[in-house]
């Protein structure tokens, strides 16, 4: 017994041992030269993997919520109008983060598995004048994945400023920043850029950091203010030493590693195998007869599958069998449905044999909690799908 278990949750993943070892060299001082080096290689690459070449990129010790907090902390200012467009728990979360900067936030919800339709986020922007608005590209609670790229021409139209929530998203789907004009694309370490949690990341638009500039308030966050930060991101790019906090020195190195294996994979070959694996993935688990929770194909997330559990089987037996058979998934996060699916991610370094465990496990889990169909039918489809 090797004692390992696959992790197969939407974030953290399973990441490269590269990535790993990368993290455990002796912590070099934040302003040596070659750290220096590696954090400009950073912002360097994360221009390259967000296509955003104009950007500018931020790289801060945090979580993904610290990224989304950034975003609303810097731009928002007492009275703006906010437009949330949700797709499930981290649209709603956005909604928190910019009431607390004093926005006026409106909530645009889509029915669980579904998107907001173009025409009623049109009508929104028609109706009143907003300074910004958000998008959650794969909401992790739903598995539904939004197509930014019309919203983000409609913010354009309208003249208000785009913030995508990527944190489930960014090198796992498709994103152009620069060709579709999206304002901010911001994700976190853990998910598929592959380091161990811990970094906010986030590419930010020169119109955006106009905006923040005029400001007629100040940040009313000190760790999150730009002021803070964008004069190191500028010094570590032009490869000079500066300090306001200390950065995670070995995440970055580790960030350094997981980007560059990112970009040798090529960003459009690895959203391609993404999109591949999880649409594969998708038509297994249906054969077997499960449902999943995405209505439609067009909004299905290539990061994460979120799926119903069939009639009569418990949340916590499932994850609990699975669990035994060395195979680790998420329960349900959607509060209105928490108890009644699961999530399975496959984003990063996961590979076809991977999603066979974990495709072959649910099946021997199901078995034995007595949800009964032809056994080995999904690996069969999956398999096949594989080899066409
Ligand atoms: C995970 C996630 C977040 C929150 O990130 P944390 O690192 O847990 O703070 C926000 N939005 C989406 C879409 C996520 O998947």
């Amino acid at each position: 017994m090797k004692n390992r278990k696959l992790l197969m949750i939407p974030g953290p993943i399973e990441f490269e041992p590269e990535v790993l070892r990368a993290m455990g060299v002796q912590t070099p001082s934040h302003v040596a030269p070659n750290f220096i080096e590696v954090f400009g290689n950073c912002l360097d690459m994360m221009k390259k993997i967000w296509l955003s070449p104009s950007g500018q990129p931020f790289i801060v010790s945090g979580s993904g919520t610290l990224a989304m907090d950034m975003a609303a902390a810097n731009l928002v200012e007492l009275g703006d109008n906010a437009l949330v467009i949700s797709s499930g728990y981290f649209g709603d979360r956005f909604k928190d983060i910019l009431d607390r900067y004093g926005a006026n936030t409106t909530i645009l919800s889509a029915n669980i598995g579904e998107e907001v339709a173009l025409d009623i986020i049109e009508q929104e922007l028609k109706n009143r004048k907003y300074k910004l608005l958000t998008i959650t590209h794969v909401d992790t609670s739903t598995g539904v994945l939004i197509d930014p790229e019309p919203i983000a021409a409609l913010a354009k139209k309208y003249n208000v400023i785009s913030v995508l929530d990527g944190v489930c998203s960014v090198a796992g789907e498709e994103i152009q920043q620069d060709k579709w004009g999206i304002d901010i694309v911001l994700t976190a370490s853990q998910k598929a850029i592959g380091v161990p949690p811990g970094l906010a990341l986030l590419v930010v638009s020169q119109k955006a950091i106009g905006i923040w500039k005029n400001r007629k308030t100040p940040v009313s966050n000190y760790y999150a203010d730009w002021q803070n930060w964008l004069p190191i991101m500028k010094a570590y790019q032009e490869r000079r030493p500066s300090y306001f906090g200390t950065p995670p020195v070995n995440l970055i190195i580790a960030l350094e590693k997981s980007l560059s294996l990112i970009l040798e994979e090529g960003i459009h070959n690895r959203i391609n195998r993404h999109k591949k694996l999880a649409s594969v993935f998708r038509e297994a688990i249906q054969a077997i007869g499960l449902t999943i929770l995405p209505k439609t194909e067009t909004v299905a997330a290539n990061t994460l599958t979120a799926i119903y559990y069939p009639e009569k089987i418990k949340s916590i037996d499932l994850l609990r069998e699975m669990n035994n058979n060395d195979i680790i998934i998420a329960g349900g996060l959607h509060p209105q449905i928490k108890a009644s699916y699961f999530r399975i991610g496959h984003m990063g370094s996961i590979s076809e044999n991977d999603m066979i465990s974990t495709l072959s496990a649910l099946e021997r889990v199901f078995y034995k909690l007595n949800y009964k169909f032809e056994l080995g039918k999904s690996l069969k489809v999956f398999e096949r799908a594989c080899i066409e």
